[in-house]
């Protein structure tokens, strides 16, 4: 070997070594996640009414339900721990103790990530671990340059904080029969799932297709798919390195001097209602006006010039935690159902089934405000009502309320599996009876 090549191999491999250095900054020492467990209707109200007192000073993983067995998730900081005891036990409520310590579980995984390296190529790509945001967006370069016959990408924005959201459509055979699945992952920054589930779907889908599995091949015919691995891509990055538990946007709110929107909150139907906050600083804030988030105008607009050209017929916006099938109506629980309604449930019911049928971890698909609770300017709603897709979720993911939005990366794998099968299900229940 000569000396020039020997030199260059040697630059090579140290450039393949460059590991990770993320780690968040925000430290929690001490805090806990508390699961409030409520026996009856009583306690549930109460526990409304905890949330309402609370939701500023406590941070609701998961806030009160309308499904009486689902706990009640509350992240209490160190200071807060004995003052929020005291006031359960006073009040007879059954709880434990989900996350005894919270900055552990975190040190753990950010430890676990420390000397990976980047995958330098689409081959290289681990689905089993989670990924930086540099990463996805190349990711979706990757897809696009590798598997171009089948795969474009698209710049849908540039973010708050400018950085390039873009997502993927995998279609064969473009025909004008053809109508489109619509899947965004990532809304809610802290939810790490989501994406992870989002790009493992795309790369079976295409994979599986390549291969000839008449399954897939029959879908793909039928139907392209759009998927936008992550929305809220400030957010996300801020997850890595900065703060793990955060939610929001990172778009500044100057008369408030707090940061971020819940982006899940901001979409422009029915916006501004209930479980929305006003408050900017709120983990639930709504935002300004429907929209005011850079990220949000794109993504509707985006979606809805699609619509100019095909039938977008499924939309699916994922999210963690509660192993949910969220459709219509999120902004009132008392408001009639859709006439679609029975037709949302019975497709999703198709896809809980398939999802328990791969490793048993069972689902719950329900009209989103009458089993979860009231949210307004919410995906679902706006995927339906607004952009007319009859398909319209939210998908909650993996867990029910063990490990909560640090999901560890041994179930990114079975997580996506399951939601492959629920694709693919969902998919052909609609292309058999409602196409
Ligand atoms: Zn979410």
């Amino acid at each position: 070997m000569s000396m020039m090549r020997c030199y260059l191999v040697l630059f090579l491999s140290l450039a393949a070594v460059t590991a990770y250095t993320f780690s968040p900054s925000e430290r929690h020492y001490g805090s806990q996640v508390l699961r409030i467990t409520p026996q009856n209707e009583a306690d549930l109200e109460w526990l409304r009414d905890f949330e309402r007192n609370y939701e500023n000073a406590l941070d609701f993983w998961q806030g009160p339900t309308r499904l009486l067995n689902r706990g009640v998730d509350v992240w209490v900081p160190k200071s807060m721990i004995r003052q929020i005891r005291e006031l359960l036990l006073e009040n007879e409520m059954q709880f434990n103790v989900m996350i005894p310590d919270v900055q552990g579980v975190i040190d753990e995984q950010f430890t676990k990530m420390a000397g990976r390296t980047r995958p330098s190529t689409l081959a290289d790509f681990d689905y089993s671990v989670y990924h930086p945001y540099d990463e996805i967006r190349q990711w979706v370069l990757d897809m696009a340059t590798d598997h171009r016959d089948i795969v474009s990408e698209f710049l849908v924005t540039e973010s708050y904080e400018g950085r390039e959201m873009r997502a993927i459509k995998i279609s064969v055979k473009p025909n004008a029969a053809k109508k489109s699945i619509w899947f965004e992952g990532g809304i809610h920054a802290r939810e790490w799932i989501s994406p992870a589930t989002v790009m493992y779907i795309a790369n079976q889908l295409v994979t599986d297709y390549k291969s000839g599995d008449q399954r897939v091949v029959k879908i793909l015919e039928s139907w392209d798919v759009f998927i936008v691995p992550s929305l809220n891509v400030d957010g996300y990055a801020y997850t890595w390195a900065t703060e793990r538990m955060w939610r929001k946007t990172r778009s500044l709110n100057p008369d408030f001097g707090c940061v971020g929107t819940d982006a899940n909150r901001n979409w422009p139907y029915k916006w501004g209602g209930d479980g929305a906050s006003p408050w900017a600083c709120s983990n639930t804030y709504r935002g300004e006006t429907a929209l005011s988030e850079v990220e949000m105008k794109a993504i509707t607009s985006y979606a809805l010039a699609r619509t100019k050209e095909q039938e977008i017929r499924i939309f699916i916006d994922w999210h963690s935690y509660a192993q949910l099938w969220l459709a219509p109506w999120s902004y009132d629980d008392a408001v009639e159902l859709p006439p679609e309604s029975p037709d949302q449930l019975k497709a999703a019911q198709a896809g809980v089934d398939a999802q328990f049928a791969v490793h048993a971890f069972e689902y719950i698909a329900g009209p989103s405000a009458r089993i979860l609770y009231e949210a307004s300017g919410a995906s679902n709603d706006w995927g339906f009502g607004g952009l007319g897709a009859k398909y319209s979720y939210v998908m909650e993911l993996r867990d029910t309320g063990e490990y909560g939005f640090l999901l560890p990366e041994d179930q990114i794998i079975p997580c996506g599996e399951e939601n492959y099968a629920a694709t693919l299900a969902l998919a052909e229940y609609v292309l058999d009876n409602d196409f």
